[in-house]
């Protein structure tokens, strides 16, 4: 889809669920955005999506060095842990989220610890705070809840915005029950989907990007999803490597 001068393609489709036996599943959307000189990723995944991501990249004829901009929502390792990834870009994060997750404590909480102290020290970092245009056109919002410095980012088209919602609304259910599967204080969450609600409404057509959900627009004040759902495990459950069983995840 256009967006002006920019184009928007959603490299991961984001998963809403959660591993039952073996801890987080963390399968979050990464988004892209190409224009106005621009190459640009919103949040950039976790470790099980880096050969992913390099490849998708790599059939939209882009290298990891041809991104200029690397822009998170928040800092949990299932959305930031390939900024490492591009060494020429602008690392773009909220300077509130940066400077509480340096002092999470090592060991207890998804914040990669490592990730965001080399972070810190990054040439290219750009703190960002309320109002900031992250990229031409694309405004960031505060929407604490899930982490106490969360970003939302707000994309102005010619035919309607764009909003990546990030984990502040990480997916339908949370925006249709405006409860948060995790926060530190559910009122929070639930003022920052309002919010998210609010800017969602203002102009038809707008489509809304979430942390671990496939995108969506209103229709009749109700969310439809954009696109099919895409995800699937194959397993190793026979007898050789070339027996394989496929569970859909729809
Ligand atoms: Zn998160």
């Amino acid at each position: 889809m256009d967006q002006e001068d920019y184009t928007l393609d959603i490299v991961v489709q984001g998963f809403p669920g959660k591993a039952v036996c073996h801890g987080g599943l963390g399968w979050s959307t990464i988004a892209l955005l190409r224009g106005r000189g621009r190459v640009a990723l919103i949040d950039v995944g976790s470790f099980g999506q880096r050969g992913l991501l390099i490849e998708r990249l790599a059939a939209r004829g882009l290298r990891p060095a041809q991104v200029t901009d690397v822009l998170l929502t928040h800092s949990h390792f299932d959305h930031s842990i390939n900024w490492v990834l591009f060494s020429r870009a602008i690392i773009a994060i909220g300077a509130e989220e940066l400077d509480w997750s340096v002092t999470e404590p090592w060991g207890e909480t998804p914040v990669p610890e490592l990730y965001v102290r080399e972070l810190q020290l990054w040439p290219r970092l750009r703190r960002l705070h309320e109002g900031d245009a992250a990229l031409p056109g694309l405004v960031a919002y505060d929407a604490p809840g899930h982490t106490p410095g969360h970003l939302i980012f707000v994309l102005s088209g010619r035919e309607h915005d764009v909003i990546f919602t990030g984990d502040a609304a990480k997916n339908r259910a949370e925006l249709l029950s405006l409860t948060a599967d995790m926060t530190y204080d559910p009122k929070v969450s639930r003022a920052s989907m309002e919010r998210i609600w609010e800017l969602w409404g203002r102009r038809p057509g707008t489509v809304l990007v979430p942390g671990h959900d496939v995108p969506m627009v209103l229709e009749d004040g109700r969310p439809r999803y954009i696109g099919e759902r895409e995800a699937a495990i194959s397993a190793w459950f026979g007898e050789d490597l070339e027996s394989t069983r496929l569970f859909q995840l729809r």
